[in-house]
């Protein structure tokens, strides 16, 4: 790239008015933010139910959570985006996709009244929901991603199980993460990134946010891409010690729901 070209970035969010719980949207602002102060340009698109989008517009793909409802309306555009979406992961595209996204990109939900929701298959685990007499997983997460702290707020009746061979994204030290008794969170295929986090997640933990940048701009512009230059991230890392001490303040309460 010329030091004339300024880079640029397409942000695809799926699906924006239908997932978006716990302030998902705060997700595409950050990378919008965190480009802008490197003079990276960030073009967020809003992808809706049958709009014509392909993912190869798409350098980084965001979906958030939902109600069943809202997942249960989006499934079948969905279904016809899958096609697209495993080839663009298969073709190191990166993908943020939040509990009931991350859901509907395992196989299958399987939701509060006892129906199948059909996933894309991206993340190689399934979901289920228990049932509306058993206990939501609510509340403030710390897990430990690359041996660094990640924090967010999960609030999820479905609890994902992950097919052996699939990576997770994290560990649980505080909270539920997929399903609050096999310790982990989340997953990861190439560079999808699937997790329970709200918070809106990459607000409050900026080097995940970078890792999603990072990655784009690899596969869009070379390896030469991949380091980005620092920001002053005081605000994100107080916002980070802000989560770390609500879950931790739930005290052992907190510590043993893992596991409930
Ligand atoms: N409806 C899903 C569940 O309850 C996802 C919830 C969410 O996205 N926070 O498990």
């Amino acid at each position: 790239m010329s030091s004339a070209d300024r880079p640029s970035l397409n942000v695809a969010v799926l699906y924006p008015d239908l997932l978006n719980l716990y302030g998902d949207r705060g997700n595409a602002r950050t990378l919008e933010q965190r480009c802008a102060a490197r003079s990276i340009e960030a073009n967020v698109i809003g992808v809706g139910i049958g709009d014509d989008w392909s993912s190869e517009e798409a350098d980084i793909v965001l979906v958030g959570g939902g109600q069943d409802r809202e997942q249960r309306r989006v499934q079948a555009d969905l279904q016809q985006r899958g096609e697209d979406l495993r080839k663009y992961v298969d073709n190191d595209g990166v993908v943020l996709a939040v509990c009931g996204g991350f859901q509907l990109f395992g196989h299958h939900y399987r939701g509060w009244d006892g129906e199948i929701m059909e996933g894309i298959g991206v993340f190689d685990a399934v979901a289920t929901h228990p049932g509306p007499r058993i206990a939501r997983c609510v509340g403030n997460v710390i897990a430990l991603w690359e041996g660094e702290t990640v924090v967010g707020f999960e609030n999820h009746g479905g609890r994902t199980y992950l097919n052996e061979g699939q990576q997770a994204l994290a560990d649980v030290v505080s909270g539920f993460g997929n399903n609050g008794g096999d310790g982990l969170e989340g997953a990861k295929v190439k560079n999808a990134y699937g997790t329970y986090l709200h918070g809106a997640v990459l607000p409050k933990n900026p080097r995940l946010a970078d890792r999603l940048i990072s990655l784009a701009m690899v596969r869009r512009y070379g390896p030469e891409e991949a380091n980005l230059a620092p920001l002053d991230d005081s605000a994100a890392l107080r916002a980070h010690a802000e989560a770390l001490h609500a879950a931790l303040s739930a005290g052992e309460s907190s510590l043993g729901r893992r596991f409930a």
